[in-house]
């Protein structure tokens, strides 16, 4: 099987499953118990954070652990919409971003808030000025995703916080930094980003293990109620083996981050070119996309039928996004790129890992060929 699906998940390094394994067996004390062997959990809990910050370019304290980018994102959406009430009901987000943004900020307007979600063209890419012009006085929080989960679409979030904080200094602004990290440079110093989310096991570290970078000086409500970790944001007792395992992910993440885009961006291109060769086939990662992902569509042809074409002859893509992809919806991305709903029902992800060879998309392609071919074939018949 060859496994074209990394924006949903990765093969967790080795390195990572051996410090996974080590840690929950020998150090299993709780970071809150006064002994040794809490301490000693206590300082691999401090030392993860302190590799976290670093490879983000914040300070340890502004790192609150999670179980993973969902509850990431709805800390930094309610916590924040909670937290500053006093300050108006207004909010502002994106008509494409991932369902654990999306439905908060759903949720929120239903409880009574005040939202505007921005478009973007047809490129999948929102307009700073637009959300600029969106801010209104009673404006709170603005979360804006850095890479699309489903067609790989860069925002502009270095200009658009950048902007925001000379214009609105009071609107808290939140990224989504999940399918950006470690293949699109992003840098967090000076960036007007209050909050950013990450997940593990996007980066090759393990499942079930995330973080929120909540900036300093700002205040969350937390979602659940409980003991004082992680500054009371997130009761409960902390998943030291995991998080020990993700800040070695996120740490190698950062520094093959160059090298990592210029070998994704190759084959992505190779790829692209050669999906060329079949007309009916829509590509919608343009030109301000991450170097992992490729999307395409194949109008009058069903997403699930198309994978399961590929999967048959050893190729494992995407339809939408994995989170999304047991909803039968046409996809809520495509339609606000202004897509059909033939268009916006059969789209495939393909998303790539750096380990792949010019080989590997040779084959893909030619499977993809095969499908295609026996579509032409099936229609011809009909
Ligand atoms: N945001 C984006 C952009 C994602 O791609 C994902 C994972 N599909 C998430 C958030 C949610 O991450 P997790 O699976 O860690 O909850």
């Amino acid at each position: 099987m060859k496994y074209f699906d990394h924006a949903a998940a990765t093969p967790p390094y080795e390195d990572v499953v051996r410090t996974v394994a080590e840690v929950m067996a020998a150090h299993y004390g709780n970071p809150s118990s006064l002994h040794k062997l809490g301490e000693e959990s206590g300082r691999l809990l401090m030392k993860a954070r302190e590799v976290c910050a670093a490879a983000l370019g914040v300070k340890s304290g502004e790192i609150v652990f999670t179980s993973g980018a969902t509850e990431s994102n709805n800390l930094a959406v309610k916590g924040a919409a909670l937290q500053y009430t006093g300050r108006g009901r207004h909010l502002i987000t994106t008509q494409i971003e991932h369902p654990s943004v999306w439905e908060c900020y759903v949720q929120l307007e239903k409880q009574g808030w005040d939202v505007t979600f921005l478009p973007v063209d047809k490129n999948g890419q929102i307009s700073v000025q637009d959300a600029l012009d969106a801010v209104r006085k009673d404006t709170v929080l603005l979360s804006v995703m850095h890479v699309n989960n489903e067609t790989g679409c860069i925002q502009p979030v270095e200009e658009l916080g950048r902007r925001l904080k000379k214009e609105y200094p009071r609107v808290i602004f939140h990224v989504d930094g999940v399918q950006g990290f470690g293949k699109v440079p992003l840098s967090l110093m000076d960036s007007g980003i209050d909050l950013y989310s990450l997940s593990a096991h996007k980066l090759k570290g393990p499942r079930g293990a995330g973080l929120l970078m909540v900036r300093e000086g700002l205040s969350l409500v937390p979602l659940m109620s409980g003991g004082g970790q992680e500054d009371s944001l997130r009761p409960g007792t902390e998943n030291i083996p995991a998080v020990v395992g993700m800040a070695k992910a996120i740490r190698l993440a950062k520094e093959g981050e160059q090298q990592r885009a210029d070998l994704l961006n190759a084959l992505r291109k190779q790829l692209i070119q050669g999906l060329a060769a079949w007309p009916e086939l829509i590509v919608h990662s343009g030109k301000a996309a991450a170097p992992h992902i490729v999307h395409f569509s194949y109008p009058g042809m069903k997403a699930e039928a198309f994978l399961h074409m590929l999967e048959e002859q050893g190729f494992l893509v995407s339809t939408k996004s994995a989170c999304s992809s047991k909803k039968a919806e046409p996809s809520r991305v495509l339609l606000a790129m202004g897509a059909g709903k033939a268009e916006a029902e059969s789209g495939v992800r393909i998303s790539l890992s750096e380990e792949h060879t010019t080989g590997d998309i040779q084959e893909l392609l030619a499977a993809i060929g095969k499908s295609v071919d026996r579509v032409r074939r099936l229609k011809g018949e009909n």
